[in-house]
């Protein structure tokens, strides 16, 4: 005998059952892709939930295991497709809209989708490549109508789910059955999947839920797209907390984010650093935005600027938490809150704190290992690669053969050079493959980057290896300039100067109108160091 319920499988639906049991007037709001605006309830939604579970079971043919594709905004149906999928032990497969078609191609065949549910303005994004998906039978188009849809075998999902009975029981689903498919967004090569399960997801979102500020009286919304890593987690955490639940969908745009704040009433909101630093942009133009409700903006997927964390702080009275995470661990792995001591501290200490990835979320071990794979202390002066490991982190690419080069010795490698301070948090100086070595030493991409976004002229930086004769690399930046702004490069220069140790002082800063960024919203670092590799006249 068991001493505990050690057999209770952790599936989600016990999550979702039970939120739709106690909050069944919790609203789902969210912008459709014509701009309109569907307001609805957890219950309401629980019964288009369990008619689209019958729908994909028995109209769509789609088997327990089998995968189906989104190729969506953050919208209401999108979230229908989530749970619907999870609770009947089908795979959500979400693509990302932003990857290359070739790419697209690849990552459907892997995953062996076989109906993709597409929403009607992307239409014409993934119609070139259908004729490349080997095992895609059928297309959903998220709306109410099919007509004029140039996609092989395509039905209105409102069609679909109306004549389906709703689905009365969810299926024995196992623990380590997966309920989603998720892609990295390598810009080299094809991209890494990751089977995510019941088990990792359900303890994800319990864990994540004891560190975020989420209850049943808040209101989430996700901006960090469905599409990429679950959304982070955020739409299973709020459903799992019964929280209100405020989907953008396709007009991610500050000024759009904005007026669903102040209209919706939005506490709690993720995303990328350069969403935060655009919605900066746009509330400092505009003193009148009433944003007050916010109380919290969760930011990671790359470093996140001091200044950033500063200004929200001091002009909205919200609180930027720093987040790490990756694909592979679910995604959310270390976030930056304050320990009980330090909210005694000054602000700019607490900015110290603050501005690092953050402490491990409970029940995850990091450690920092050096190219020899020694671990290293945590004294925040040592860096080394990353190691990650827990119930929630990936044991393997999904069906591929590059899993070795990531997972040894029952650990994940990041990939991050980071240090860890002797309070436990992480701080990562570079991508490993960004870092930059002029002459023999290391340079922090981002602690450049950090500093020059302080500079009250710069909104983005970002900054490079570029060849160097004499020292091998010599860091070089790039930065977005303020509107109507005048600093030079030398201004700037000279704002490094004091802060920077001197052989860091990049050799040319260059003005640019945009950073090139990558799928998923970061800066792409690959692009722009083969856009100016010449920039040093080499
Ligand atoms: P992805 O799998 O696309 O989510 O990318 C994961 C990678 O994004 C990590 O390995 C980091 O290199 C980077 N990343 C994520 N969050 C942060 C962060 N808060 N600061 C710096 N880099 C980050």
């Amino acid at each position: 005998m068991p001493h505990m319920m050690d057999d209770f499988p952790l599936r989600m639906s016990t999550l979702y059952d039970q939120a739709v049991r106690l909050h069944p007037s919790s609203e789902i709001v969210s912008v459709e892709s014509d701009g309109g605006l569907y307001r609805s309830d957890y219950s309401t939604v629980d019964d288009r939930i369990r008619r689209l579970a019958s729908a994909i079971e028995s109209e769509l043919d789609v088997p327990f295991g089998g995968a189906v594709g989104t190729f969506a905004w953050n919208n209401r149906r999108h979230h229908e497709l989530y749970w619907a999928t999870a609770n009947s032990g089908r795979i959500c497969h979400t693509l990302n809209i932003r990857l290359l078609p070739e790419q697209l191609t690849y990552i459907v065949n892997h995953g062996g989708d076989q109906v993709i549910f597409v929403d009607p303005d992307l239409v014409d994004m993934i119609g070139p490549v259908v004729e490349t998906f080997e095992t895609v039978r059928a297309f959903v188009v998220l709306g109410d109508s099919a007509e004029g849809i140039d996609l092989p075998n395509a039905i209105a999902y409102e069609d679909l789910i109306a004549g389906s009975e709703p689905m009365a029981r969810w299926p024995a689903v196992g623990e380590r059955d997966p309920l989603m498919y998720c892609y990295t967004s390598g810009t080299t090569g094809n991209p890494k999947g990751v089977a995510y399960t019941h088990r990792s997801t359900y303890l994800h979102t319990i864990s994540n839920l004891a560190n975020l500020p989420i209850s049943a009286s808040d209101n989430v919304l996700p901006v960090v797209p469905m599409f990429h890593a679950a959304a982070w987690g955020f739409t299973f955490m709020a459903t799992a907390r019964g929280a209100k639940l405020t989907l953008p969908g396709p007009d991610l745009s500050p000024e759009g984010l904005v007026r669903l704040f102040e209209n919706e009433g939005v506490t709690i909101s993720a995303g990328v650093p350069t969403v935060w630093i655009g919605v900066q942009e746009y509330l400092a133009k505009h003193p009148d935005a009433d944003v007050s409700s916010i109380r919290s903006f969760v930011c990671g997927g790359s470093a996140v600027p001091r200044a950033m964390i500063d200004w929200y702080h001091e002009h909205q009275d919200i609180t930027v938490i720093h987040a790490w995470g990756m694909t592979e661990t679910n995604p959310l792995a270390t976030l930056s809150v304050l320990k009980p001591d330090m909210h005694d501290w000054d602000w700019e200490d607490q900015l110290d704190v603050l501005e690092t990835q953050g402490m491990p979320v409970p029940g995850l071990e990091v450690k920092i290992v050096g190219e020899d794979g020694e671990e290293l202390p945590h004294d925040g002066e040592a860096f080394g690669e990353l190691l990650i490991r827990g119930p929630w982190v990936a044991a393997e690419y999904y069906n591929d053969s590059r899993t070795p080069q990531s997972f040894r010795d029952g650990w994940l490698r990041t990939g991050d050079v980071c240090k860890i301070t002797p309070e436990g948090y992480v701080r990562v100086t570079d991508r490993a493959k960004d870092v930059i070595k002029s002459g023999g030493e290391w340079i922090s991409s981002l602690d450049l980057e950090n500093t020059l976004m302080a500079h009250a002229d710069v909104v983005e930086a970002t900054v490079v290896g570029v060849h160097h004769e004499k020292w091998q690399e010599r860091p070089v930046a790039f930065v977005v300039k303020r509107e109507g702004a005048d600093a030079s490069e030398s201004d700037l220069i000279e704002h490094l100067r004091p802060r920077v140790p001197k052989w860091w002082l990049p050799d040319r800063v260059v003005f640019i109108d945009e950073i090139p960024k990558t799928g998923t919203g970061k800066f792409d670092k690959k692009l722009v160091r083969e856009r100016y590799a010449d920039v040093l006249g080499e």
